[in-house]
């Protein structure tokens, strides 16, 4: 057996093909960078998949994983539970924005979307509405794979292949047009894309609406942020009509717009959030979903022996994951990660800004450590431009992701002014290369 071969293999979201052709591994990672197996080295990014939030390699996250790992492998969380389980929990409530002081553990993003829209169906039947079943995405966002993400999401080229999703679901409009092209930060106009909620509440009868998500910042359908007053809108819209808002923070989270959370960054709450990705650095899969004290009061009605929540996974609370998340929240406060997003993302966002002299490139969205630098697409071959560029960073030395038109860049919080230079400086190299 070669220990090489990619032949038993199946990787998310890849042309198999064209991987076994020419595979990307890698061997080794830290602080900023990868080493491939050939011994490249590359300036990550892409934060691995926005997640790697605190950098490669963190010896305090290692230490906790390997310590945990010695001692409980594992417990279930159902009707029982360990003291990092309690201690994640208290010190996520602790960092989020005040009244979502209840969290629920999973394992991935995706089972914390899914988890979400089942506690705000699962709120209102609690409350005796029963009606209130609808669910409201919003275009091109991004809510993982589970069928429940799925049909909440905005991507349709990701639903096409899998039948009937949910079918209570609705979706605003993306609060982007052509004249918020190059904005840095928040477009100051666009506010007014968040009154579509209330053509769509009209249309579907807003007794019937259990909830609206959204990401705070479009992630992966390329980065968009939302206009100033907009956020605020949707959640007066939600509160005058009695559905519940959830921000599904598992890009926005953990420091990226140099806040815990997006919602700190652009003041508005919402009555649940979705975490994942950087709440363990990616060290050891994690997913959770913070909850409103008032959400959570709804389900303590009952009797009390019953449960409360027909709902769970076996590895919610995994104690390595637990550690991991420990580790990762002393690290960010150690380093002060918020505070360096703060005091560089001016520079990230002009330095970003600055490519738009390029002839190829179509807008560029920019804010926080994230960033989305859209190219014209080339005729008959859509992402081909993309993908060119990707690979041609990648052999100068810095892996950026191509996502449809998009090269899509978050790189982990701790990069210095040197290194944005260097990523921009690429770019725009390979940028004045490629056709
Ligand atoms: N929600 C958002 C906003 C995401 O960006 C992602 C993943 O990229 C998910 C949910 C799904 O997370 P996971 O891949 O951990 O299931």
């Amino acid at each position: 057996m070669n220990p090489m071969s990619t032949s038993a293999l199946w990787a998310p979201f890849t042309p198999m093909r064209q991987f076994n052709r020419q595979p990307m591994l890698f061997e080794s990672a830290e602080g900023m960078h990868y080493t491939t197996i050939e011994g490249h080295r590359v300036l990550d990014a892409m934060a691995g998949l926005w997640c790697v939030n605190a950098g490669h390699g963190q010896a305090r996250i290692v230490e906790a994983i390997r310590e945990a790992a010695g001692r409980l492998d594992f417990v279930s969380s159902f009707k029982m539970s360990h003291p990092a389980a309690l201690s994640m929990a208290d010190q996520l409530a602790a960092i989020a924005p005040a009244g979502l002081d209840k969290v629920f553990f999973t394992n991935s993003g995706s089972e914390a979307v899914d988890t979400a829209l089942k506690i705000a169906r699962a709120y209102h039947q609690a409350r005796g509405d029963s009606r209130r079943t609808k669910l409201i995405g919003r275009a091109k966002g991004y809510h993982g794979m589970g069928f429940g993400g799925l049909s909440v999401s905005g991507i349709g080229r990701q639903k096409r292949d899998f039948g009937p999703l949910l079918g209570d679901v609705a979706h605003l409009p993306l609060p982007y047009d052509a004249g918020l092209r190059f904005s840095n930060g928040q477009p100051q106009q666009g506010a007014h894309y968040a009154d579509a909620l209330l053509q769509l509440l009209e249309v579907h009868d807003p007794a019937t609406v259990a909830a609206v998500i959204v990401e705070p910042v479009t992630g992966s359908g390329g980065v968009y942020a939302p206009p100033v007053g907009y956020l605020q809108r949707l959640r007066e819209i939600c509160d005058r009509h009695g559905v519940l808002l959830i921000f599904d923070e598992v890009i926005t989270g953990f420091g990226r717009l140099g806040h815990s959370f997006a919602a700190q960054a652009f003041g508005v709450t919402p009555d649940l959030m979705t975490l994942a990705k950087g709440l363990t650095n990616g060290a050891v899969p994690m997913g959770a979903v913070l909850v409103s004290g008032s959400v959570y009061d709804a389900f303590m009605a009952g009797p009390e022996q019953a449960i409360e929540l027909m709902h769970g996974y076996t590895y919610s609370a995994h104690p390595l994951a637990c550690a991991a998340g420990l580790a990762t929240l002393a690290v960010h406060e150690e380093l002060g990660i918020n505070a360096h997003v703060r005091q560089v993302a001016s520079v990230w966002q002009s330095a970003a800004l600055a490519l738009r002299e390029q002839t190829s490139v179509q807008d560029i969205r920019a804010i926080g450590l994230l960033c989305a630098v859209e190219l014209k697409s080339r005729e008959n071959a859509p992402g081909a431009r993309a993908a060119e560029v990707a690979q041609r960073c990648f052999d100068a030395g810095l892996l950026v992701r191509a996502s449809g038109e998009n090269i899509v860049l978050s790189p982990p919080l701790i990069i210095s002014e040197e290194q944005i230079a260097l990523i921009f400086d690429t770019l725009q190299r390979v940028l004045d290369q490629v056709a």
